[in-house]
Parts: structure tokens; C-alpha cells; sequence
């Protein structure tokens, strides 16, 4: 069996954002963001919830005024998952959500104006044990950098990122973590090159305004996974022009890709072709959708014939292999039982729940589960 890698992590300075440690050797956080109106109240509760059901580790909320800062304290009663206050230049929303219990703090020191105002915010932060992200896109760079750079560029997102960073510096404040977004992949790719190689803070990674789910899913997935793949990046957040909780699918699916989390069940599926004993997209769709509230992590092999399914459904934690006259089941590596057509997904729901009760009922007695004791 080919050995499972493991990346090399950048090390950075680890930071808590409530009770998820981002940077250090901590997992790499999954993020998303609100787009309710935050003064509706029980609108972004309920989405939040949602996030939370599809195993969001951090929720950012952008609190654009004061109304919208006491609609936070309302929200912060109501969940108990980190929130971010999403904040731009008003330091009087930056104290006013600090007093209401936020998380961490986005906010650009150096947007926020006269050195008092920084000052008043750097150390309501540092009373209150909040981080602060500072957060640089391409599309919101200040103007002198635009002049001086002509337009947007990887120099420019890190110079910009720098500013903000040597404003923290000077108040002696290090709890922060940054994010140097572009649309573009490129520039994303060398902006956050670039940035840790300068600071050993964490990083946020994105690729802003990336696009529709399916275009800015392939990006985020070539931006970020390349990135991650050469261990820069502590959290991440897929900004996607969809339901925010996709963000919090892809996000796993791409961690889960590079073997940096195990969450949920992850799908092994042959793309079908003539030889298909069963409609396979048709079953993996609707498993898929079934086994959504399933965090724990388990492979589901679903293969379409014996060309390839014996092999790969031995190598996952529940498998199928479609056959002539029957389709076999594999459980645990080992042949299990025929299941008929008409019964394909029922049978691989129940085999897979039964695989997450069995492995809840060994962690509680201590005992190490196959999907943490072998490579996949
Ligand atoms: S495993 Fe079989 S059904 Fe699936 S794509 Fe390959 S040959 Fe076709």
C-alpha cells in the first residue's frame, strides 16, 4: 500500500480564535461567513447553525454598523461557535463587538485612522485576549500601493499586509493571523509565498471572489491546495457565490484531499462507463446527500464492475462492487454479502452507520478504530 504522506507544516506562532487554536501544530480550521443580514437576528443564528451542522470550525459576521454590532451580541448568546466580526475602518464597531464577546476582531489597523483609535482597539484587544486578522485583497488595496505597483500584484498584497503587520509590531501586540487574497491564483499563490517567508503568524488562506460554486471551487482547490501541499496555511475559507455551507464541504474535501483532516465520509466512486452493473452517479448522489450528518470519518468505495471494484472496495472501510449476477459488499477489507439493486443504497447507508456506531463504541473504550491505524 502506497505509505500516507504527510505534509510538512510551516511552523507558526499558534493563536486562539474562542476555543479553536489556529497555527501551531492545531488542525487547519475550516471557516465560512454569514451572508444574512446580521440584524436579522434569527436569520444568521439559524445559518450559523447550519455551518455548524456541516462541521464549520469558525464563522466570520460582517457587522457593518452599530445596529449591526448589537445584533452580534444577540447572535454571540445564541451559538456557541467562534465568530469573527468582520469590521472595516470603525473602531467605535471593533470595541463595541469586543464588549459583546466576539472571537476575533477583522480589522486592518491600518484603515482604522488616528493612532488613539488603534491604540483604544490594539488594547481592547489585548485586555480581552482577542486575535485580530488582518485581512489584504487585491481588489481593496490602498491607493499609494496601487500607484506605486500600477495594479494589483503579490508585491502589493504582502507590502499591504506588512503596513498592518508593523502596526501590531509597534503596539507590541502578536496575536494576529493574516490573509493576502486575489481572485487571480497566481498572485494568491505568490502573495502567501512570500508573506511566510516574512512572519510566523498564521495564515488564512483564500482566494477571494473566486466564482460560482463550481468554477471557484476548482480554484480554491488549485490555489489553496497547492499552497497547503507546500505547508503554508493554518485556516482556510472558500469564497464561494453560493449556499455558504458548501464552502464548509469544499473546504473539508480539500483538506481531506491532502490527508490534513479526516471528517465525514469520503466518497470513492468510479466515474461509470457501459460496463456499469448499477447507475453508480445516481447511487453516489443519493448517498452523499444521505450521509451528510456524518462526521466521523469513513471511505465508501462504490465501483461500477469488477475492473476495478474488488480492489478498490477491499481498500475502504465499506465497499461495493457492482457484479454479474450479483453485487458484493466489502466491510473492513473483506468480502461481506450480495446486495440487489434495488437495495444498493439502503444497504450501503446502513453498513455505514453501523461502521460509525462501531467505531463511537471503540473510541469510547480507548481502542484505536481502522480508519486511524492504517494509511489511506
Ligand atoms: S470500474 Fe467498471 S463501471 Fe466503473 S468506470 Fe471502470 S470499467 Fe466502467
Amino acid at each position: 500500500m502506497e505509505p500516507e504522506v504527510k505534509i510538512a507544516r510551516r511552523k507558526t506562532r499558534q493563536i486562539f480564535v474562542g476555543k479553536v487554536p489556529v497555527g501551531g501544530d492545531a488542525p487547519i480550521s475550516v471557516q465560512s461567513m454569514t451572508n444574512t443580514e446580521t440584524c436579522d437576528v434569527a436569520a444568521t443564528v439559524g445559518q450559523i447553525r447550519r455551518l455548524q451542522d456541516a462541521g464549520v470550525d469558525i464563522v466570520r459576521v460582517s457587522v457593518p454598523s452599530m445596529e449591526a454590532a448589537d445584533a452580534f451580541g444577540e447572535i454571540r448568546k445564541q451559538v456557541d461557535v467562534p465568530l469573527v466580526a468582520d469590521i472595516h475602518y470603525d473602531y467605535k464597531i471593533a470595541l463595541a463587538v469586543a464588549e459583546r464577546g466576539v472571537d476575533c476582531l477583522r480589522i486592518n489597523p491600518g484603515n482604522i485612522g488616528r493612532e488613539d483609535r488603534i491604540k483604544a482597539v490594539i488594547q481592547c484587544a489585548k485586555d480581552k485576549g482577542i486575535p485580530i486578522r488582518i485581512g489584504v485583497n487585491a481588489g481593496s488595496l490602498e491607493k499609494e500601493l496601487q500607484r506605486k505597483y500600477g495594479e494589483p500584484t503579490s508585491d502589493a498584497l504582502v507590502e499591504s499586509a506588512m503596513r498592518h503587520v508593523d502596526i501590531l509590531d509597534r503596539h507590541d501586540f502578536q496575536d494576529f493571523k493574516v490573509s493576502v487574497k486575489a481572485s487571480n491564483v497566481f498572485m494568491t499563490l505568490q502573495a502567501y509565498r512570500k508573506l511566510s517567508q516574512q512572519i510566523e503568524q498564521p495564515l488564512h488562506l483564500g482566494v477571494t471572489e473566486a466564482g460560482t460554486f463550481r468554477s471557484g471551487t476548482v480554484k480554491s482547490a488549485v490555489a489553496l491546495g497547492s499552497l497547503l501541499m507546500e505547508g503554508i496555511g493554518d485556516t482556510i475559507r472558500i469564497s464561494l457565490a453560493a449556499d455558504p455551507v458548501e464552502e464548509v464541504r469544499v473546504g473539508f474535501d480539500i483538506l481531506k484531499s491532502l490527508n490534513l483532516r479526516k471528517k465525514g465520509v469520503n466518497i470513492i466512486a468510479c466515474p461509470s462507463c457501459s460496463r456499469q452493473n448499477f447507475d453508480v452517479i445516481k447511487t453516489v448522489n443519493e448517498l452523499e446527500a444521505r450521509l451528510e450528518d456524518i462526521n466521523e470519518s469513513v471511505d465508501l468505495a462504490v465501483i461500477g464492475c469488477l475492473v476495478n471494484g474488488p480492489g478498490e472496495a477491499r481498500e475502504a472501510d465499506v465497499g461495493l462492487t457492482g457484479g454479474t449476477p450479483n453485487n458484493l459488499s466489502y466491510l473492513d477489507g473483506e468480502k461481506s454479502h450480495h446486495v440487489t439493486k434495488d437495495d444498493l443504497v439502503d444497504e450501503l447507508e446502513r453498513m455505514v452507520r453501523a461502521k460509525v456506531k462501531k467505531q463511537r463504541e471503540d473510541e469510547e473504550k480507548g481502542i484505536l478504530f481502522r480508519g486511524e491505524s492504517r494509511a489511506k
